[in-house]
């Protein structure tokens, strides 16, 4: 039995069979062919030759339409190096001598360039290397006809390990079959962790050594309360965590009867349970919950996973979808919020060496108008359908939310002459998730209809820590009282103000954080669909000068961890269960 600690990125426990994510790519052993096959052999890697160009092309111009030539210059060197006649011929020659088969042979001579390369150390070589190994990726892929996501088979439930999971592999993983997955590196914040919580099932990421001893086949526990995978639990162990997982499932079942009961303090003070969403299907899931709306959707998931940009047909009937579920419910629709960790299908430029720092969210939307305006336009073609409001992402300065509310003016022009119907009194409002805009709250107030303030950005920017990054995940504390100090900035002022305010993000989740919330002033909570019962149990349990106390002592602490102290021995104190 092996325990690892990692960081639970969404809750749950479960125990199943592994099954294991190839490491680095795909591993493809020295085998050969039959000589006589020779001739076949070379034309299937002309064919996966020509698949790969194809490619390239297609992710070049998907990638110069949704973000500008800049970015699709990326894939001029895998362009060239995929025609390079030189490289073909030496492959060519491995599988018409050697007899490899043409797998063995692009890995064989790929790799050997891509080693050398590394071993100069010069920078720009290094980046040569990996545009080698992207090339040797897509041509086995295209070669064996897979994908690495498909490369593990899930005949029936299963968890999975793996290095690590691209935001899109997340998103595309089955709920059916994945029980809950685990991975070596990743951190609290990642859009990665988050896609996981939409999902609903178990994860932990940044748990080290998975790999290492684990081949597939064995039992593992994902302990998502604590952030423990255990590889090859003894009789005893797996005795234990099956009580537990029956005894969470008394406590969701017991919850259940919260559903239609208001989230009410004791003395009184109604607080708004909304939903935070990444696809259309979470709708149900959350209304099952008691959610009252939808207060986050990141609509940017409608572009992760895709070949090209989603049309303004495909946005529109995705809005529609979540209008029509939630019948009359409010939808808090955010504009992409891609960049940084959030790709669809490409790397970031070359250039970009702070991509959290980079052209990501708004900057990147205001950049790339006509992908904006689609989004945009269909966004307001949606708005006649149902209580739809807007939302910018990731505003920094009073200059790039009044562009971006110029160019929502002038979609509003477009297609008032196109005589297309939509709400011109839509809300619009504003991620508060940069310091900046805390510093200038009460001048970006009078510009927006409401603000949300997003937990996990500013945690990131105010303690300049980046949120996918292991080896600063510890520093990623979004209790830490300057975070919290920034968030009572926030929602002070907007109170001052009169704009209603709402808080999403991580921190939202956890029930241990709804007093400190409360007490923050917050009424309005933006929580993963799951978690909408636990947060409201807290809620219906506690008055308002109780969380009030919680948060001034909070905000009094010097240190994230005496905050988190504070929260724990109330927890314990008024909700946890004795034999927990
Ligand atoms: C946030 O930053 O807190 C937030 C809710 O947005 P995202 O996690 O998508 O960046
Ligand atoms: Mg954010």
């Amino acid at each position: 039995m092996q325990k690892l600690q990692g960081i639970s990125v969404s809750p749950g426990i479960v125990i199943g069979e592994a099954v294991v994510m190839a490491n680095e790519g795909i591993r493809v052993p020295r085998q050969t062919i039959d000589p006589a096959a020779t001739d076949c052999e070379v034309e299937r890697f002309r064919q996966a030759v020509q698949t790969t160009v194809k490619e390239i092309v297609r992710t070049k111009q998907s990638v110069v339409s949704q973000m500008g030539a800049h970015y699709g210059a990326i894939f001029d060197a895998h362009f060239a190096l995929a025609n390079d006649p030189a490289l073909a011929t030496e492959i060519e020659a491995l599988i018409q001598h050697e007899f490899f088969t043409p797998e063995y042979a692009v890995t064989r001579t790929l790799g050997r360039f891509s080693r050398l390369l590394r071993e100069l150390s010069d920078d720009q070589l290094a980046q040569r290397a990996f545009d080698i190994e992207d090339i040797e990726d897509r041509l086995l892929q295209n070669l064996l006809g897979r994908r690495r996501a498909e490369q593990f088979q899930f005949t029936r439930p299963a968890i999975l390990l793996a290095h690590n999971l691209t935001v899109s592999e997340a998103a595309n993983l089955k709920r059916d079959l994945v029980l809950g997955f685990a991975t070596e590196i990743g951190g609290a914040g990642s859009h990665t962790a988050i896609v996981a919580e939409a999902l609903g099932i178990p994860a932990i990421v940044g748990a080290g050594d998975l790999l290492a001893s684990i081949g597939g086949g064995e039992t593992v526990i994902i302990d998502g309360e604590q952030g423990i995978v255990i590889l090859n639990p003894d009789d005893e162990t797996k005795t234990t965590y099956q009580r537990r997982i029956e005894r969470g499932a008394q406590h969701a079942q017991q919850l259940t009867s919260l559903r239609d009961l208001p989230a009410e303090t004791q003395d009184g003070t109604r607080v708004e349970l909304f939903g935070t969403i990444e696809f259309p299907h979470e709708v149900d899931q959350c209304l099952k919950q008691g959610g009252e709306g939808i207060g986050l959707y990141r609509t940017e998931f409608l572009y992760l996973g895709a070949e090209t940009a989603p049309d303004e047909e495909t946005h529109f009937q995705a809005y529609r979808g979540v209008l029509d579920a939630l019948a009359g419910k409010p939808v808090v629709a955010r504009t992409f919020d891609l960049g940084a960790d959030k790709f669809p299908q490409l790397k970031p430029p070359e250039d970009e060496h702070n991509p959290c720092l980079g052209l990501r969210s708004l900057r990147l939307a205001l950049r790339n108008r006509p992908m904006f305006r689609t989004q945009l336009r269909a966004l307001l073609k949606a708005s006649g359908q149902g209580d739809l409001r807007l939302m910018f992402p990731l505003v920094a300065t009073l200059q790039e939310l009044r562009q971006a509310k110029t160019v929502l003016a002038d979609v509003m022009e477009d297609l008032e002459e196109e005589d297309v119907s939509f709400n011109r009194n839509i809300k619009v409002g504003m991620m508060v998730e940069i310091p900046s805009a805390v510093v200038l709250i009460r001048r970006f107030l009078p510009e927006v209809d409401f603000i949300s303030v997003g937990s996990n950005d500013l945690t990131q920017y105010a303690l300049a820590v980046d949120r996918d990054n292991k080896e600063v995940a510890r520093l990623f504390n979004p209790c830490d009282p300057a975070v919290l100090s920034l968030m009572s900035e926030a929602i002070q002022a907007a109170q001052g103000a009169g704009i209603p305010a709402s808080i999403c993000g991580q921190i939202c989740n956890t029930p241990r954080n709804t007093m400190l919330l409360l007490g923050l002033g917050f009424r309005q909570l933006s929580v993963s669909p799951a978690a909408i019962p636990y947060v409201k149990r807290v809620c219906r349990g506690v008055t308002v000068d109780e969380c009030q106390d919680v948060a001034q002592r909070a905000l009094a602490k010097d240190e994230a961890r005496d905050v988190e102290a504070i929260l724990r021995s109330e927890w314990q104190k008024r909700f946890q269960p004795p034999d927990d």
